[in-house]
């Protein structure tokens, strides 16, 4: 009971699954996966609201001109009340809510910030997929003795997400994806809900079928005729009967009104494909420092947004444009990833060696990460040597150049051997 107390939940499943617990060790709650959806809080509008206060407690929408045939893209839980939904007619949001007010939105920043909660979850776990630009899953199976239970983790996630931010997350704790994605709408807004092993079924059973992920408007109403209303009525029609009718997807839906989902956190990666910066010359030039400086410069930009966005790169490619327009491209891919800007720019040497055969005057050079992957987390605990200084050391200039800007800080670097 001591757990009981200190993680202060007050809830009956919870009592339920302890005396379980201790009477079968085998009911442990490490045999479960622990998953974790991370959803904002009608993310665009909340956003809007940060930037100016006075937004808030108003119907605001974001999609831009209700007049226009645009649709909404968030409505806060405000205009929610009037029945606006994201993926509605600008127009009909405006015919239920004239009051409301319309933003155009700044999808730009809206992906800034999203890269800033990548960063914020991915120091918990490094099994994280944004599922789309304001969720995430998180992995925490096996993170018990270095977070306390999954729900105190998930508060403080929680917490440190609305103080670095000013933003609010419901979070959905399950042990699969589904069940955490399902709980996570049921916390909306600002909430945490915890679906305990064991109790994905009746957990769902209630539940209107359009609560399942994939069940849209024409499924559900479909399933409505059939007499079928909630996500438990679906699960005891048979399997069969559910394959004749809808074919794969009946097969899918019997799981998922049975709280079954076997994918794995992780199993998609949906950030960028790859990073790459270039620079024209004011003047074509042979001037080797020049050029090697530029480059040197370029993998640091390029590393740093790699870092950032907590990925590794596995393909370097140099990029060279000579003054008659010729582009030549070099690339080399690496046994594993790295974010490190002393590996890259070696490889951008060796690149460049390769690439600059006509020893011509250049007019661009370009460098390009690929084959991105999120970053080896283990990394820093494990070899703790070189690379472990050298990516404190990367982290240290990050951390200067983020707060007094990138050229408040320069490394040197002498030109290559091969150019003397
Ligand atoms: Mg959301």
């Amino acid at each position: 009971m001591g757990h009981y107390k200190r993680s202060g939940i007050d809830c009956g499943a919870f009592t339920i699954f302890l005396k379980q617990q201790f009477s079968n060790p085998d009911m442990g709650i490490n045999r479960y996966k622990q998953i974790l959806h991370v959803d904002m809080d009608a993310f665009f509008v909340s956003i809007e609201e940060s930037l100016n206060p006075s937004l808030r407690g108003k119907p605001v929408i974001v999609g831009g001109d209700p007049d226009g045939r645009g649709v909404v893209s968030s409505a806060s839980y405000e205009a929610r009340e009037f029945g606006i939904r994201s993926g509605m007619a600008l127009s009909r949001a405006k015919k239920l809510c004239p009051q409301a007010i319309f933003l155009q939105g700044d999808f730009e920043r809206y992906g800034i910030v999203s890269r800033k909660i990548f960063k914020i979850l991915s120091k918990y776990t490094p099994d994280i997929e944004m599922a789309s630009i304001d969720e995430a899953y998180l992995d925490l199976t096996g993170f018990g003795r270095l977070y306390g239970h999954t729900f105190g983790a998930a508060q403080r996630i929680k917490e440190k997400v609305k103080s670095r931010l000013r933003l609010n997350a419901s979070i959905g704790i399950g042990a699969n994806k589904l069940i955490a994605k399902v709980a996570s709408a049921c916390a909306k807004p600002n909430g945490i809900l915890m679906v305990f092993p064991g109790y994905e079924k009746s957990f769902l059973s209630s539940l209107s079928v359009e609560r399942l992920p994939g069940v849209g408007k024409s499924l559900k109403e479909k399933l409505i005729s059939f007499g079928v209303r909630t996500i438990g009525m679906l699960a005891s029609v048979e399997k069969d009967l559910l394959v004749r009718t809808f074919g794969k997807w009946g097969l899918i839906l019997h799981y998922k009104a049975n709280g079954i989902d076997c994918s794995a956190v992780g199993g998609r990666y949906s950030g960028p494909k790859s990073i790459s910066r270039e620079t024209t010359f004011d003047e074509d030039t042979i001037d080797r420092r020049l050029i090697f400086s530029t480059l040197f410069t370029l993998v640091e930009k390029t590393a740093k947004s790699l870092r950032e966005g907590k990925l590794q790169a596995r393909t370097i490619a140099l990029k060279l444009r000579y003054s008659d327009f010729s582009t030549v491209t070099r690339s080399k891919t690496l046994r594993e990833g790295t974010d490190l800007d002393k590996k890259i720019y070696q490889c951008v040497e060796e690149l460049f060696q390769k690439a600059w055969t006509r020893r011509g005057r250049i007019r661009l050079v370009g460098v390009c990460l690929s084959n991105l992957c999120a970053s080896a987390w283990q990394v820093n605990f494990l070899d703790g040597g070189n690379i472990g200084k050298l990516k404190s050391f990367y982290q240290s200039v990050d951390r200067v150049r983020d707060r007094y800007g990138f050229d408040s800080l320069r490394i040197v670097k002498s030109v290559p051997d091969f150019w003397a």
